[in-house]
């Protein structure tokens, strides 16, 4: 099935200039010829933007650091109130957020509204962790001795995001940084200019309202040399970049090199394994998101799928026909489950992908067709494809950005887990299977390497209350809840001797003779 027309570039354009004048953002002191803002849907340009000067990136810096020195004194719960009234505009334009994450990266209406819902929650969160950011206290060894630890703010928070996920990513790391006392210079990608004015004019409203600092949180827009001149600054202590593993092979050691901090998010190529005891339905419906969901954009898209060899046919039969079910259209359409590929770059990736794949024997059982070519020339829809493969090539090894599932198949349990970690990446992974002995050496120490590990759930859709992020190539990051904030802060040990005497750890004796008092 395929929606048979798309909306229209012009509505689109009055859509996203409605949204964004509701949030407050200033569309026309943007405007400019450097950075093109265009919609996935028809792949047309809506706006031409200006971008922001290596002296404006400074400049937001050095506003970031004015703020800053008021913010990390502010106390936390009442940094608190101004992430919680952030919260408030979010919920009031949640539509709006919304429309602008469907024209920039063409999300379909119930996953850009639950990406804004993942917004208002980690804002939730932070709220809360704003009351909650303990240190502990160790018992001394030395007596009439305290020992303790406290955490501070680090600074400015450099912010680099991914298109695929436009503001959530933002809101992550923004609302968790400010209730640490942090400020925020936002680096989105080139491809989402316009959620990110929407947002940061929200958050520019908020500061208003709560009498926080002005310049605390600030945006600038550009390509990765932009972005590179927030890594590059000794003035932001900690960055945080969300992106390909290309992206974070260029920051990571230029972050290093100042001895600045980094969270890096970087690419996934997840797998779920469905053993021979799982629950086919469950398996089949929880796969066909997972894998074709966000037309297959998601760090966590399921990208490889272990069958125990016994049940490959029925599975790739049910995965098959279900596929061939998938509405792929315009996503604004009530109905649409696969919206649009961001761009020609991402279908050419794809018919890459689907051609090594075949050249190293595998065989497309569905999808990987462009859809809608006559009704939106300029946009890229594809059926999702599934490509049974008969063993883990290269090009299953690497991460793909587009909606291809490789089908793999395995004879014993530990074939599996082997297959499974057999990836240069490391974010996100599951087990379909109703034997609780597999689900549990699935998440043992020798089982799934992944950030993210699920048992009878698919790779993708995180809550914000868990730590968010993998291992391997994916940077080790870890954002949104759980204690993720610590990145955020630096700690402080603290000894206070309130003995009146000294004494020295590990019994260590420096006394000098009496007379040379
Ligand atoms: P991308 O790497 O092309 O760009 C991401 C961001 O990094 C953009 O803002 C870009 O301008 C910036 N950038 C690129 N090179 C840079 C450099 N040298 N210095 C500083 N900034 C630079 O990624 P994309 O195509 O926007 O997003 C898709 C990728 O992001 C996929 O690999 C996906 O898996 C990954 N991703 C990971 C997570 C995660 O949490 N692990 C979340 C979302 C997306």
């Amino acid at each position: 099935m395929a929606t048979a027309a798309v909306t229209g570039t012009d509505d689109i354009r009055t859509r996203a200039q409605t949204a964004l004048a509701r949030c407050g953002a200033d569309l026309a002191g943007y405007k400019g010829d450097a950075i093109t803002a265009r919609t996935p849907i028809t792949g047309a340009a809506l706006f031409g933007l200006r971008a922001d000067t290596p002296q404006d990136v400074d400049r937001a810096v050095e506003g970031a650091r004015t703020a800053f020195r008021t913010w990390r004194t502010t106390p936390a719960p009442l940094r608190g109130a101004l992430v919680k009234h952030l919260g408030h505009l979010l919920t009031e334009h949640q539509q709006d957020i919304a429309d602008l994450v469907t024209i920039e990266a063409g999300k379909i209406r119930s996953e850009a509204l639950g990406e804004v819902q993942e917004m208002i929650d980690i804002c939730d969160f932070a709220v809360g962790l704003s009351r909650q950011l303990y240190g502990r206290t160790m018992p001394s060894e030395r007596p009439g001795h305290r020992l303790m630890e406290t955490w501070h703010p680090l600074g400015v928070v450099g912010v680099i995001t991914a298109f695929n996920f436009p503001v959530a990513v933002w809101a992550w790391n923004t609302a968790v940084a400010l209730v640490c006392g942090d400020t925020v210079v936002w680096k989105p990608s080139e491809l989402t200019p316009l959620t990110a004015l929407a947002c940061s004019a929200l958050l520019d409203r908020a500061i208003a309202a709560t009498g926080a600092p002005a310049g605390l949180g600030q945006v600038v827009l550009g390509a990765a040399d932009t972005g590179e001149r927030l890594v590059d600054s000794h003035h932001v202590p900690l960055v945080s970049a969300t992106g390909s593993t290309r992206m974070g092979r260029a920051v990571a050691p230029r972050v290093a090199a100042r001895f600045g901090r980094a969270v890096l998010e970087l690419g996934g190529n997840n797998a779920a394994v469905v053993t021979s005891s799982a629950d086919l339905d469950l398996a089949v419906d929880a796969a066909v998101f997972a894998a074709s969901g966000t037309a297959g954009q998601r760090c966590t898209t399921l990208r490889r799928l272990i069958v125990h060899e016994d049940l490959a046919d029925p599975v790739v039969d049910r995965l098959t026909h279900a596929y061939r079910q998938l509405p792929v259209g315009d996503p604004f359409q009530a109905g649409t489950l696969v919206g649009p590929l961001v761009n020609e770059a991402a279908y050419t990736r794809m018919r890459e992908t689907l051609d090594r794949a075949t050249a190293d024997g595998g065989t497309v059982r569905a999808g990987g067709e462009r859809r809608l070519a006559e009704a939106a020339p300029g946009a890229y829809y594809v059926r999702p494809a599934i490509v049974r493969m008969p063993a883990q090539t290269a090009v299953v090894r690497e991460e793909t950005f587009a909606p291809v599932l490789h089908v793999l198949t395995y004879r014993d349990f530990d074939e599996a887990i082997a297959l499974h970690n057999d990836v240069p990446q490391g974010l996100s992974g599951g087990i379909f299977t109703t034997d609780q002995s597999e689900a549990e050496r699935f998440l043992a120490a020798d089982g799934a390497d992944c950030g993210i590990v699920n048992v009878n759930i698919g790779t993708s859709g995180a809550e914000i209350g868990g730590a968010f992020g993998g291992e391997k190539e994916t940077g080790g990051g870890r954002e949104s809840g759980s204690d993720a904030w610590r990145s955020y802060m630096r700690r402080a040990t603290n000894t206070v001797n309130y003995s009146g005497r000294v004494a020295l750890a590990q019994g260590v004796d420096f006394s000098r003779p009496a007379d040379d008092r």
